[in-house]
């Protein structure tokens, strides 16, 4: 069954479920067209052979975020004096994060699982404003001690303000573990964990998002480890590291980015090594491997390093060196 012919039988089941027409009729709509695509994305990989490919997954009620999409005609979604107009819903007071620049094309109700209400709009593409050309370029390291090291010198640490809320969720989960499951005070308790877990997600991305716009508009070139985390996370001395730092997002957030204002960023090979090579010389110390040396001296130059700031350099190095190959 394809689309079109889902979409035949709500209209008979409509006839006989009443409760389906209290709902927002592009809430069923945009839910079959999903199932359509889940189904033509699982068949055109089956084709391929790929086998990572699963069937459309159900959705549960339980399930921790709800969410639907509604689109928009006729004008049925509107934005005006802090409130939003949705189908069957009408007018919803909402705290509007940003201007919305475009023309409206639909809108996704979230509920987290918190108990809070997101609606995200998704409008036509509008011309992003380019920032200015630069000549600077930066190589960038993953730290292990803070979040990330730059060859220009520069340590940014994880903030403060995460790693105190961390360690709140640590003890709020702690007590969770004394509840009795399934319990008033058990869900009482589930739903505090959630809100302290949906701030340090927020307050994470917004830390990233500063920080890689902030990155984006000083330099033209930016270099870094093409690490894969799925690799990383089973080197179990790492893996607490690798997860809390979402270097990953972090790279992804880079890379949008650069492609709207016209800036390159160059990934070095995760076996480059970038830590033990001298970045004044070029010796190799393989001492360095262990990740517990902080700093070192070059035996060949007597460069006093540190051990971040090097591989930043090198990184900047190697990734300059490669698109100039290029
Ligand atoms: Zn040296």
């Amino acid at each position: 069954m394809n689309y079109c012919s889902c979409s035949a039988d709500l209209t008979n089941l409509k006839k006989q479920l009443p409760w389906l027409r209290e709902v927002d009729k592009f809430a069923l709509q945009n839910s079959l067209k999903d199932l359509d695509t889940a189904y033509q994305n699982f068949f055109r990989e089956l084709k391929k052979n790929n086998k990572k490919q699963g069937l459309p997954k159900f959705k549960s009620k339980h399930n921790h975020k709800q969410s639907y999409r509604t689109t928009f005609t006729n004008n049925n979604i509107e934005i005006k004096n802090g409130k939003i107009k949705l189908p069957k819903l009408g007018w919803v007071k909402i705290v509007l994060s940003r201007n919305i620049q475009g023309r409206i094309l639909n809108c996704t109700v979230t509920k987290t699982k918190s108990g809070k209400y997101f609606v995200s709009v998704c409008c036509t593409y509008v011309e992003i404003k380019k920032y200015y050309k630069t000549d600077n370029a930066i190589g960038i390291d993953l730290g292990i001690k803070g979040f990330i090291t730059t060859s220009d010198g520069e340590i940014i640490d994880n903030p403060k303000y995460l790693i105190k809320l961390e360690e709140r969720l640590k003890k709020e989960q702690r007590k969770l573990a004394k509840k009795q499951k399934g319990s008033k005070n058990w869900n009482k308790q589930c739903i505090r964990l959630a809100r302290i877990y949906e701030k340090i997600t927020n307050q994470r991305i917004d830390f990233l998002q500063k920080l890689s716009t902030r990155l984006i508009r000083e330099n033209q070139i930016i270099c870094l480890e093409d690490l894969s985390v799925k690799c990383m996370v089973q080197n179990h001395r790492l893996a607490k590291a690798i997860s809390d730092v979402s270097w990953s997002k972090f790279t992804r957030m880079l890379e949008y980015k650069a492609l709207w204002h016209d800036r390159i960023i160059q990934k070095i090979d995760r076996f480059y090594p970038s830590s033990q090579l001298c970045s004044v010389c070029g010796y190799k110390n393989d001492n360095v491997k262990d990740l517990s040396i902080r700093e070192w001296i070059c035996p060949q130059c007597d460069t006093k390093h540190d051990r971040d700031i090097n591989a930043a350099i090198n990184i900047l190095n190697e990734g300059l060196r490669m698109l100039n190959v290029a």
